[in-house]
């Protein structure tokens, strides 16, 4: 939750297990904070669970829910449809189901969410904000599969991109820490947390990124692969007998980190592991190795590159990750400064070499604000 106006945080928290008793409520409000485990069978439970704790409780910091003015929702797949973040109407919700198909995981949970957030509040604007709004601006040479047209025009099969709220955040984080007027801001964006992808921004728009029609395309993530030849599905399913949905499984939730290093899907239990383990070291190379060549491909497709930015878990805390990531880029204009980026430090932060061509800049990304500041933004008609 954040204030309207100033935009400072006041409480965060999340429903853990929904469905899969026991669940947890984890709540904070600046230093108070109140975790315990709920029953919450379902997301009406649970939502009616976190409006109590912002309510009553040890870190409660509304008196009722009626100091409530305005609604957020993260949405993951707005497809063609919205280029940016809208108050959400009847017309929304029918546009909505329509896109489930295209993100069968992700849309149906966030409906639940929208509808029963509406339910409890009917009186304040709630807005959508979308994962693949920000990528709206691709131009088709960078959304179109080379694939029979029909299947675009028809099935509206094409490349999305996803983590657009923060890949736009840390774009606008960067044009402000550099100087330079959004519209004038070219950088390559690497948001590197569970998920992963990078973001090629040309005068402050997407212009390319690595995610596709789904969030398995581009960089090696957790659990999943990245880019692979797609005629591997064929021979894993013809060859090794599997069925469609092993393969989705296999791809999406066994694959990456945890499936090339065999320890875990978390970076910082892989880099633990790398010490003395030659496949957990092996999963971090082929994971920066990625990295760097789409380093190479964005700074292709964009020409002049003012910034190469990390953010997410990984980008902002693993400086290990981004030294390894960044080797070898010398030679393409990309000098990280050993000891600035070895630095313990928290906030946006320049971490290249001083006469590195391009700056290398850590920003923590903060999609929540995005999400809190397109929503008062919309809800006071803007
Ligand atoms: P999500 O994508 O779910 O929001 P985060 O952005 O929080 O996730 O990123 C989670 C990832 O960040 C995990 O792989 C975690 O291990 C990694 N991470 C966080 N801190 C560190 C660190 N100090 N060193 C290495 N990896 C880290």
């Amino acid at each position: 939750m954040h204030n309207g106006e100033s935009g400072d945080l006041l409480a965060s928290g999340i429903v853990e297990k929904i469905g899969n008793p026991p669940s947890r409520l984890k709540h904070k409000a600046g230093a108070k904070t109140d975790s315990r485990d709920v029953q919450a069978p379902d997301h009406r439970a649970a939502f009616a669970l976190m409006i109590q704790a912002l309510c009553e409780g040890p870190a409660s910091v509304i008196a009722g829910p009626s100091e409530i003015q305005a609604v957020g929702h993260r949405v993951v797949h707005g497809a063609e449809r919205f280029t940016g973040s809208v108050r959400v109407d009847g017309n929304v919700i029918k546009a909505l189901e329509d896109f489930s198909t295209l993100a069968p995981l992700h849309n149906p949970p966030n409906l639940v969410g929208l509808r029963e957030a509406m339910r409890l509040m009917p009186g304040v604007p709630h807005v959508a904000v979308f994962d693949t709004a920000f990528h709206q601006t691709l131009p088709p040479h960078a959304y179109l599969y080379a694939l029979p047209y029909e299947l675009y025009t028809q099935h509206r099969i094409r490349r999305y991109g996803f983590h657009g709220t923060s890949h736009r955040y840390v774009t606008e984080a960067a044009a402000r820490f550099l100087g330079l007027p959004l519209s004038e801001t070219n950088v390559i964006t690497c948001h590197l947390g569970n998920g992963c992808s990078m973001t090629a921004v040309a005068g402050g728009k997407s212009v390319d990124t690595s995610m596709g029609m789904t969030p398995l395309e581009g960089l090696v993530m957790g659990t999943r692969s990245g880019d692979v030849d797609p005629a591997l599905t064929f021979h894993l399913i013809r060859a090794l007998g599997m069925t469609a949905d092993a393969v989705d499984n296999l791809l999406n939730r066994e694959s990456g980190l945890l499936g090339v290093s065999g320890v875990s899907n978390d970076m910082r239990e892989v880099v633990d592991a790398a010490k003395g383990n030659t496949r957990a070291d092996l999963a971090i190379e082929i994971f920066c190795y990625r990295i760097r060549k789409y380093v190479g491909a964005y700074t292709a497709v964009l020409g002049r590159v003012d910034a190469l930015v990390f953010t997410g878990g990984i980008g902002e805390n693993a400086a290990g990750i981004r030294e390894r990531a960044c080797r070898g880029l010398d030679a393409l204009g990309y000098v990280l400064d050993a000891a600035r980026n070895a630095a313990p430090a928290r906030g946006p932060r320049d971490v290249s070499a001083d006469g590195s061509p391009h700056r290398i800049l850590v920003i923590p990304t903060d999609e929540e604000l995005m999400i809190a500041c397109d929503t008062a933004r919309i809800a006071a008609g803007a």
